[in-house]
């Protein structure tokens, strides 16, 4: 769709820039920012804006929020980086937190949000030969049509998106993708007993915010339980109070066997995200077998910290879940073909 927004000269200056010296893998809206504060961000000819789309979900908490913004130089003052070769004082300390915060054994530290999806498809793989007893090289893990995982060859693998996929095969074996929302589909296809996961975005995200029927999630963890597979949810973009409740899962009090978080982990700063599991799944994964140089550093784990006591101290999911239906019941009276609500 051609944009219609007005480009002054002042914002056309940036975008010349990127457009002879960036890569051509986005097509942004043509507005140049460099401010942000809460819900607002200004562009560099000082309009400012409501962020709805709050970084696709990495700053649930606000843009800049001080708290966090003050870990974070507190932190960077002290100890960035040590890699995973050392201890550091504050890595225990965040998993101690993540996991009591969520309710699991253990947690695998990661950075980017496809990161910790590589990580919790490598978990279910290693569970699968170490656990359920599936012969060498055969797990297949079950996706949904329309998914959005991230962009690794591995996880761009099982995408639908032509868009994603046009040209960077030969792709990764050992997925199968039925549709979202279907729970016949998904019982058809755990009646393989080489299926090691299901791996589900709990509400689509690229996909268009697809939401799904009411029992769905009960539906799939009565499912994979049933079949011994792992229900893996990719919270990364619906989880971190996104939703209205701290999890898209805990709308049906459901607890998934491995939880992938990312995006608001750190509120916007910084990458962070974390794959969380008990220790029947986690600890298949021996020392030197999966890592990462960042993973977990000092700063990381002060910001999260941080990010996390955010949600709960502002109360950000009963939030979202009043502004939410605040904006649906106004829009509503709108009554515009617009907005399929
Ligand atoms: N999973 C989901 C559900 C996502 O929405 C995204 C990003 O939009 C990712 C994974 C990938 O995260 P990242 O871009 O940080 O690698």
């Amino acid at each position: 769709m051609q944009s219609t927004i007005a480009v002054t000269a002042n914002t056309q200056q940036y975008l010349d820039l990127e457009e002879k010296y960036g890569a051509h893998n986005y097509h942004p809206l043509p507005v140049v920012l460099n401010r942000g504060e809460g819900v607002f961000l200004y562009d560099v000819d000082g309009k400012r804006y409501y962020d709805f789309l709050s970084g696709y979900s990495a700053v649930n908490q606000g843009h800049c929020h001080p708290k966090i913004i003050a870990s974070l130089t507190e932190q960077a003052q002290k100890l960035t980086l040590t890699s995973r070769a050392f201890h550091s004082s504050g890595l225990g300390e965040y998993e101690k937190y993540i996991t009591g915060y969520f309710g699991y054994d253990k947690v695998l530290p990661m950075n980017t949000g496809v990161e910790a999806v590589e990580t919790a498809i490598k978990l279910c793989r290693k569970w699968a030969y170490e656990v359920k007893g599936i012969p060498s090289n055969q797990a297949r893990i079950i996706v949904c049509d329309g998914n959005f995982h991230g962009r690794t060859i591995n996880v761009i693998s099982f995408s639908s998106d032509p868009a994603a996929t046009n040209n960077y095969g030969p792709f990764v074996a050992g997925y199968q993708s039925i549709p979202h929302n279907d729970l016949p589909a998904l019982e058809k296809a755990l009646q393989d007993k080489n299926v090691a996961a299901f791996l589900f975005e709990p509400i689509q995200g690229e996909a268009g915010v697809v939401v799904p029927d009411d029992g769905y999630f009960a539906g799939v963890r009565a499912l994979c339980t049933e079949y011994n597979a792992l229900m893996v949810a990719d919270e990364i973009q619906s989880g971190l109070a996104r939703t209205g409740k701290m999890l898209a899962c805990d709308h049906e009090n459901v607890r998934p066997d491995i939880l992938i978080l990312g995006k608001a982990l750190s509120g916007g700063v910084l990458p962070v995200s974390a794959v969380l599991c008990d220790d029947e799944i986690m600890l298949t994964i021996k020392p030197g077998e999966h890592g990462s140089t960042y993973g977990g550093n000092p700063l990381a784990c002060a910001v999260a910290i941080t990010a996390l006591q955010v949600l709960k101290d502002e109360h950000m999911a009963a939030n979202a879940d009043a502004m939410g239906n605040l904006l649906r019941s106004e829009l509503k009276k709108l009554d515009s073909p617009l907005f399929q609500l």
